[in-house]
């Protein structure tokens, strides 16, 4: 069926000014990182796409290693983009990276000017697009200088291939170097992709503060810690989750009962806000402005409905924030 984006789609969603940038993104974005490699159902890979899209969600991250295999989920997005959305590109906030291993030999990871050049080359050809709105150092790399890794995100802007560039996995002494290299290149940070959520938040240790004063915007990647900080996995494992379909990155093993008890507390916070522990999880990202976007991933289109209710209530008491931090302690 030929899918025709809904004229509404810019009604409800909040677009928040990615630092000091002239580029707005969605409070919430959709990562491909899960359920857009070729062993996926391509119908559901396209379904999360449409329902994103009609929903004000411009922003789709990816990397040159998503999939599996690596590679694919770049490759399945480019046929939808190209498929359903043509006509669309200039709507669109299209970001990949390049960082970790992606094919054998001392040129596929790390961040080489030799990697990042080519890396994004095939990223381009695998998306059959001319550019990326973002491309991302997927992490730092202790063994090159920052100079070279940076040189080559300003080369790449430059070239035309990419409109912006960011940084992630890059801890805040890291990032103000990476920042200033940028800054003295011409080319200016635009973005950080850190993870951030109720349960991992070395943000806050400074990373937050710095891209504030730099002017930089934050994108907070795995805000539902896969899944964990829903109401999913209160009382087992469900068939569909990510635990027991992939459990890579997500094991059981983490669900531990201590785990289970402090979400079972964040349970009940969120519904006497009003709110499900999902939506409660996002709030709580987007109730700080420097936060741009939230970065949900998800295996289903009506995940992305839900996850949007978030955006209804984002504002927190202090009594609220504290009862939170005594349950995260
Ligand atoms: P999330 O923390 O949002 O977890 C997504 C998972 O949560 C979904 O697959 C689904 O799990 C579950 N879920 C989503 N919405 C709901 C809901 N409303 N109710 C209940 N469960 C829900 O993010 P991800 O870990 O998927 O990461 C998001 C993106 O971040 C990636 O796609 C990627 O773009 C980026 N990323 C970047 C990294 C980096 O190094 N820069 C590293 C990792 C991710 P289920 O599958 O069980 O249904």
């Amino acid at each position: 069926m030929v899918y025709i984006p809904s004229s509404s789609r810019y009604s409800n969603m909040e677009y928040r000014r990615c630092g000091n940038s002239g580029l707005k993104l969605p409070a919430m974005s959709l990562g491909l990182w899960h359920n857009f490699g070729h062993a996926s159902d391509k119908t559901n890979s396209r379904n999360l796409i449409t329902t994103a899209f009609d929903a004000g969600i411009t922003h789709f991250d990816l990397a040159n290693n998503y999939g599996p295999p690596p590679g694919s989920a770049e490759t399945r997005f480019g046929k939808i983009v190209h498929t359903d959305l043509s006509g669309c590109r200039d709507e669109l906030v299209i970001s990949s990276k390049a960082g970790y291993n992606m094919w054998d030999g001392p040129y596929g990871e790390w961040g080489s000017r030799k990697y990042l050049i080519s890396s994004l080359d095939q990223s381009l050809k695998r998306m059959n697009l001319d550019y990326v709105d973002i491309f991302y150092s997927h992490r730092p790399d202790p063994d090159t200088p920052l100079e070279e890794t940076m040189g080559a995100l300003d080369h790449i802007v430059r070239q035309g291939k990419a409109l912006y560039v960011g940084i992630s996995n890059y801890k805040p002494e890291e990032a103000e170097k990476a920042i200033l290299i940028l800054k003295e290149l011409g080319t200016p940070c635009l973005i950080h992709q850190a993870k951030y959520s109720m349960f991992e938040r070395w943000a806050e240790d400074g990373l937050l503060d710095l891209l504030e004063d730099k002017g930089l915007g934050c994108i907070a990647f795995s805000p539902l810690a896969q899944g964990l900080l829903t109401d999913k996995y209160l009382n087992g494992i469900p068939q569909d989750s990510r635990v027991a379909t992939s459990g890579v990155f997500l094991k059981e093993s983490n669900i531990t009962e201590e785990v289970r008890v402090v979400i079972r507390q964040l349970n009940e916070v969120a519904q006497s806000r009003g709110q499900k522990l999902a939506h409660m999880t996002l709030a709580w990202l987007l109730k700080d402005e420097r936060i741009t976007s939230v970065l949900i991933g998800a295996s289903r289109p009506e995940q992305i409905t839900d996850s949007l209710l978030a955006l209804g209530n984002t504002a927190f008491s202090e009594e609220e924030l504290a009862l939170i931090n005594s349950i995260l302690k």
